[in-house]
């Protein structure tokens, strides 16, 4: 091969294992990069950010980790970007998507901005870790999401499938970035409504919509709250009763039992 060639994704993939104090080294460079260069991210604890932002970040990876390589493996398909408020789960996803009709085909690398705003709050209850890395603020947070993203990217690159939980991705996220887990441990909002407000499904609760108080109890948690209020005029319920549901920030709830 001539030297001038870049070594191609899947020998940099394979080959490389980055010291600790390198990777924190780069992902450091990053985040300075992050803050000068983004037109939203003001802080590392930022309020407002932009998809460009996410591909900014993507590009700094990409370069500084993988040579550029993937997207030069890419070619001609496009990688979108997009910001999710209703990801209440896992702060990033990746997909391939194919239009069936026209044959065209790209991927998409979402972030949740849910979890990342309800996290560095300033009243977290525990340290905010992801990937096995304590994270130290909001930007750090979705240096993580990226990292993790990124290698779901490449394995379908690669390999077509990816799998955060097969042996193959927890070997590629520790040799690159030094991820120890791979499951994403931001605070969740159903477990922040545990923790803070004693909020979980089962619980009776009452609170005020539209100046009426209601009473019901909560029937699952997501963004907000799904409370379901006894109501003949409702929707009947494997249980034979009959409720209205309403969807209530679990702030504006007050717990009865
Ligand atoms: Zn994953």
């Amino acid at each position: 091969m001539d030297d001038d060639m870049p070594a191609n994704l899947l020998q940099i993939v394979e080959s490389t294992t980055l010291h600790a104090d390198e990777i924190t080294a780069r992902t450091q460079q990053i985040h300075a990069d992050m803050l000068s260069m983004s037109e939203y991210i003001d802080a590392s604890n930022f309020t407002c950010i932009h998809r460009d932002d996410l591909k900014i970040l993507f590009t700094f990876y990409d370069s500084r980790f993988f040579e550029g390589q993937i997207k030069e493996s890419l070619g001609t398909v496009s990688l979108h970007f997009s910001l999710s408020k209703r990801m209440t789960k896992t702060g990033g996803k990746t997909v391939h998507c194919l239009d069936k009709a026209s044959g065209t085909q790209w991927y998409e690398i979402g972030v949740s901005t849910t979890l990342l705003f309800q996290c560095f709050t300033g009243d977290d209850h525990r340290p905010i870790r992801n990937s096995g890395i304590v994270c130290h603020d909001r930007l750090d947070a979705l240096q993580r999401v990226m990292e993790h993203e990124l290698v779901h990217l490449i394995e379908m690159l690669l390999w077509d499938k990816s799998s955060c939980a097969k042996p193959r991705f927890h070997s590629i996220t520790l040799r690159f970035f030094g991820h120890t887990e791979n499951k994403h441990q931001l605070i969740t909002p159903k477990e922040k409504a545990i923790v803070k407000y004693g909020i979980k499904p089962g619980v009776k609760v009452r609170f005020r919509f539209d100046g009426v108080q209601h009473k019901g109890f909560v029937n699952r948690i997501n963004k907000r709250a799904t409370v379901l209020v006894e109501d003949r005029k409702g929707v009947r319920y494997s249980n034979g009763k009959y409720y209205v549901k309403f969807y209530v920030p679990v702030q504006k709830l007050e717990v009865l039992e």
